[in-house]
């Protein structure tokens, strides 16, 4: 990087907080997923969001590309670029304000989902998602940047459903407030007040519209009494059957389903329906009752919900399969191309069944190259179903690397042409995804172009296919 530039972000946000040393620079290149990426030309790490404006309004004015990370936990790919430079929002992590009676807290975007959640915890609080599995490292921006998908999302609805305000930084260095407090002196406590929603316009945006500073998100109490349930079920269609009675029912705060990958430790069965309900000590009862009433009149069998309860209280993934972490990722180093995306809860039938022929017919090629399935789970929602399909490869075999890309598009074309929508669009997915959303992706093309004409910012997020005709 010439030493000018250097010298100009180090004048921004101090010395010791831009580096362009080269084992930094490799660790900044990529996220968890699979996708490879460039490596920036540097680092810079800024404390406030007066200094996140004078990084953009430096590289729009040099034309550097600027790519926002937050703990780069995100699995869809950042499309990183040789000579960019990498903006870490991480030092940006102060609670900035809470209001326990309106409910909301003003938290940076830097700030760690968990550790924001404790804090509202100490108050009788929590917040009004509980995050999702990467939650112990994400950041909060990260999270409405991707609109993570929460646990708990059955009952309480998307990461992003909660959002009240945001401080965004646009591409040109000028600052936005969303929601009722972008009217000065007002409070944070309604997203839709103002006219059009313009916080719905960088919740899901994976950062191509703007740097979120700060985040208003909503507070709920603690509830007073959790409860849990497993059930197997000896076909999938019933267990598929059984979610859709539960979502008509309300009865849950939680429900996840196991269609593929490995069984639960000590379990027969074809599919599995871990049960999660949260709030005070009488409703909860009655909606468990409701829930399991349900699963035993599709044919399910009640197992122990040892595995439920830590998986809930750990949040560790490899519970929803009663087993600790170690012996489920076992002693080799895994990558992740996930397929992951929207389907109707009858839906999922079909798409599980695909998946399924799909998998016997590239039987060969998984075993050739190493392949794992780790889960073909489901995340129940209110109206549907977020289906993950995770693969894993050995990181260290480039020929499985390979196979790995080439089986997620694979996968991707087989279900979002089966109607699967997926959750983000990250730089991995897009190519994927974008092409088939006609006038759709035309818009988001034209608003970026709009928002950022020198397509500096998170400029490998998006596949340029014109704009809106
Ligand atoms: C073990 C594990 C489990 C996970 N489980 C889930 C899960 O259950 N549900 C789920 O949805 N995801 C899950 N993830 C993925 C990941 O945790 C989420 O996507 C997370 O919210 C990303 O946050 P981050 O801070 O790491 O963002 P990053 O990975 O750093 O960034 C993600 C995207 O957001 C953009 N971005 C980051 N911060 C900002 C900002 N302040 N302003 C604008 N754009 C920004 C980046 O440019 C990038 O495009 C999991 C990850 C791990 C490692």
């Amino acid at each position: 990087m010439p030493s000018q530039i250097r010298k100009a972000l180090a004048k921004i946000v101090g010395d010791a907080h831009v580096s362009d040393v080269l084992v930094d620079r490799i660790c900044y290149s990529r996220d968890c997923g699979p996708d490879r990426a460039g490596v920036p030309a540097a680092v810079v790490r800024p404390a406030a969001a007066a200094e996140v404006a004078e990084v953009l309004k430096l590289c729009s004015r040099l034309e550097i590309p600027l790519f926002v990370r937050g703990r780069g936990t995100a699995f869809l790919g950042s499309g990183v670029r040789t000579d960019s430079i990498v903006l870490e929002t991480t030092r940006m992590d102060r609670v900035a304000h809470v209001d326990t009676d309106a409910n909301w807290v003003r938290v940076d975007g830097g700030a760690i989902w968990h550790s924001v959640d404790a804090e509202m915890r100490r108050l009788g609080r929590e917040l009004a998602v509980p995050g999702g599995g990467g939650l112990f490292s994400c950041t909060i921006g990260g999270s409405v940047a991707v609109n993570a998908i929460p646990h708990a999302l059955t009952e309480y609805g998307m990461t992003g459903d909660h959002v009240l305000s945001l401080d965004v930084v646009l591409p040109s260095g000028e600052f936005i407030r969303t929601g009722s407090a972008a009217n000065p002196g007002s409070d944070p406590v309604e997203r839709y007040a103002n006219g059009p929603d313009l916080t719905g316009l960088f919740v899901g945006s994976y950062g191509i519209f703007g740097i979120i500073a700060s985040v208003v998100y909503r507070l709920r109490r603690a509830p007073e009494s959790e409860r849990f349930a497993m059930y197997a079920f000896e076909d999938y269609c019933a267990a598929a059957d059984a979610a859709c009675g539960i979502q008509t029912q309300e009865a849950a705060t939680f429900l996840v389903g196991l269609f593929g990958g490995p069984k639960p430790a000590g379990l027969d069965g074809d599919a599995f329906l871990h049960i999660i309900v949260r709030g005070d000590a009488t409703p909860t009862a009655e909606r468990l009752a409701r829930a399991k009433a349900v699963c035993e009149a599709m044919g399910g069998r009640r197992v122990s919900a040892d595995g439920t309860r830590s998986y809930w209280e750990e949040h560790m993934y490899s519970w929803l399969r009663n087993t600790p972490p170690g012996p489920y990722y076992s002693d080799r180093p895994y990558f992740c191309p996930e397929v992951a995306g929207f389907v109707s809860t009858q839906g999922l039938k079909r798409a599980i069944g695909l998946f399924r022929e799909f998998v016997q017919e590239h039987r060969e090629e998984f075993d050739r190259f190493g392949i794992r399935i780790k889960g073909v789970d489901a995340y129940f929602s209110r109206n549907g179903a977020f289906l993950w399909i995770d693969t894993l490869y050995d990181e260290r075999r480039e020929d499985a690397w390979e196979y790995g890309l080439r089986l997620r598009a694979q996968i991707a074309d087989l279900m979002f042409s089966e109607g699967m929508s997926p959750g983000g669009i990250g730089a991995g997915l897009t190519p994927l995804i974008m092409p088939r959303l006609g006038t759709y992706s035309g818009l988001v093309e034209t608003l970026k172009r709009t928002l950022d004409p020198k397509g500096v910012l998170n400029p490998g997020v998006l596949v340029q296919s014109g704009g809106m005709s």
